[in-house]
């Protein structure tokens, strides 16, 4: 689930916030709030104590609160994926594995609901909730008489704080059924949602995710995400949704109950036989906490044989926040570095040495993981190298390879071809920013044989009508880009110009494409630079 933008900022986890708020429940159920997925809207004192309220669990505990546990929810699924028929008898059966650290008592038991009330008894063999070492009272006895109460859900406790994938693990050892079904404690899961995960997970080579919805870390509404997306990452490893490549769309639209494959995995949501999940080599138990860990997993399961897949007609809420709301021994930086490290030393092959060489900060402890079990483990599994992944998962990466020229594009009037940081580009109109000539990624790009120049983020210099622009990297041929020595000519002969405003040394002025003419502010110098 990770959406990063910036920095990732670890929460103050309930800062001044008074022990008696901290550890209780407040779960009151109000008739009618948020039924049918609908927002609950507070009142302007609610709001203000709801704002107060915020930094316990990064989204609106005080909504959480008033809605029931087992609220009702509309069938998000397409009329085509309503048509598919299962026998039951012959699919799987599933264990759901949630982990926890310091949930919400309302949000965590939503979840719980949700699953119990919308998978066929048959096909759900368990539920197993893993704590992993919270210290919120109102998880503890009240929490345990809660789970009692409730058939076929067990409630394990991690001794010590391992992160999610020491709890998960902890919940995998344990399961009896024959998929393992992954959820975070602040989902919920709509009508049909089991089945085809189970119909697809028991094919045994695939690592099969749900359609991810989204529930509003303000009002808890249920609202469709996207209809077309896969997870991938940027540069920095960040994980990032995109559109998917032109193939898997087409056939999608001609089938659209029909599972998808994806690059990576968002992480919390998805299922996988558990046969597979071990023969693959379950997690890395050396990532603590929380992060990369979604990346290692996907990574390692195209690379040694199986898949990673999407089914639209599974449809299951998940709230996304924008602060991480736990505590991280040390930091959130240093924690996500480690894990970030560790996969990328173990998988990436030559993209390690760009991932390192851009991120220096995670350099400096690239040396400190102990990773021999994991290489062993991919040698053992006979693995595919990274270079096969990008080609052949993700042949629309915006990655250098060694096809692909990689440096900074400097404009002869001064400035690079290049994305502002700090922000996202999309869309925006293209100007020239600062050559940064340390490791700064913004002024970089990757210029391929067929005159894409990219950017991270997978943003593609396109000619709009005038100005250029940042755009999704597409077929568009208005992305294409000719070199004829000094100049960059577009397919209709038109030169890229910087439109250079006096004394701003081109910083700043936009960039567009006009008539050649012997001109400097077309010409452009090519600085290539290593990119391992
Ligand atoms: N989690 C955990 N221990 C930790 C951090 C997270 O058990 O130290 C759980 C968390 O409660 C959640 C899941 O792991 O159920 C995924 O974490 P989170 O939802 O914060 O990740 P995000 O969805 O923001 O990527
Ligand atoms: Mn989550």
């Amino acid at each position: 689930m990770r959406v990063i933008v910036g920095h990732y900022v670890g929460g103050t986890n309930g800062g001044n916030l008074s022990e008696d708020v901290i550890h209780k429940n407040n779960y009151a159920p109000v008739p009618g709030a948020g039924e049918g997925g609908r927002p609950v809207q507070l009142s302007q004192r609610e709001l203000i104590t709801a704002r107060e309220l915020y930094s316990l669990h990064s989204y609106n505990i005080l909504v959480s609160d008033k809605i029931s546990i087992n609220r009702s929810l509309p069938d998000m699924r397409s009329d085509r994926c309503k048509e598919v028929v299962f026998d039951l008898d012959n699919l799987p059966t599933a264990t759901v594995i949630i982990v926890f650290h310091n949930e919400a008592w309302s949000t965590l038991m939503r979840t719980v609901m949700s699953v119990l009330m919308r998978s066929p008894t048959q096909l759900l063999q368990q539920i197993i909730l893993v704590d992993d070492a919270s210290d919120r009272r109102y998880l503890f006895q009240e929490l345990d008489e809660a789970i009692e109460k409730l058939d076929r859900v067990q409630l394990l406790r991690n001794p010590e704080r391992t992160g999610l994938v020491g709890a998960r693990l902890l919940g995998a050892k344990k399961a009896t059924g024959d998929v393992l079904v992954f959820l975070d404690a602040h989902c919920e899961v709509t009508p049909g949602w089991l089945e085809p995960l189970l119909d697809r997970a028991g094919s045994d080579d695939v690592f099969i995710c749900p359609h991810i919805d989204l529930l509003s870390e303000d009002t808890l509404a249920y609202t469709k995400s996207i209809d077309a997306h896969w997870g991938a990452f940027s540069w920095r490893l960040h994980f990032r949704w995109l559109i998917p490549g032109g193939d898997v769309l087409r056939k999608k639209s001609e089938n659209p109950s029909k599972p998808y494959p994806t690059p990576a995995m968002a992480g919390g949501l998805f299922a996988v036989r558990k046969s597979l999940f071990w023969r693959l080599g379950g997690y890395d138990e050396g990532m603590t906490i929380w992060g990369a860990e979604n990346l290692e997993l996907s990574w390692r399961a195209w690379q040694c044989g199986a898949r990673v897949e999407i089914t639209s007609c599974s449809r299951v809420g998940h709230i996304f926040r924008r602060h991480s709301p736990y505590k991280y021994p040390g930091g959130v930086t240093k924690v996500l570095h480690a894990n970030l490290a560790r996969a990328a030393t173990v998988w990436m092959d030559e993209w390690a040495d760009f991932f390192f060489k851009f991120n220096p900060d995670v350099a400096t402890i690239r040396d400190q993981q102990t990773v021999a079990d994991r290489v062993e483990l991919r040698k053992n599994l006979k693995c595919k190298s990274f270079a096969w992944y990008l080609s052949n998962v993700w042949p629309q990466h915006f990655f250098p390879t060694d096809q692909r020229w990689f440096g900074r594009i400097k404009s002869e009037k001064g400035g690079c071809i290049g994305v502002n940081p700090g922000t996202l580009g999309l869309g925006s109109p293209a100007v020239a920013v600062e050559c940064i000539t340390q490791m700064g990624l913004e002024s970089l790009v990757v210029f391929t044989p067929e005159g894409k120049i990219m950017t991270d983020e997978g943003l593609c210099l396109q000619q709009g009508n005038g100005r250029a622009l940042w755009k999704s990297c597409s077929d568009s041929s208005k992305q294409i880009w000719i070199q004829k020595g000094p100049r960059l000519k577009t397919q209709e002969g038109l030169c890229l110009t910087l439109v250079v405003n006096k004394d701003s040394h081109g910083v700043g002025d936009p960039l567009t494409s006009k008539k050649c003419l012997t001109d400097d502010k077309q010409i452009w110098h090519f600085n290539r630079v290593p990119w391992r």
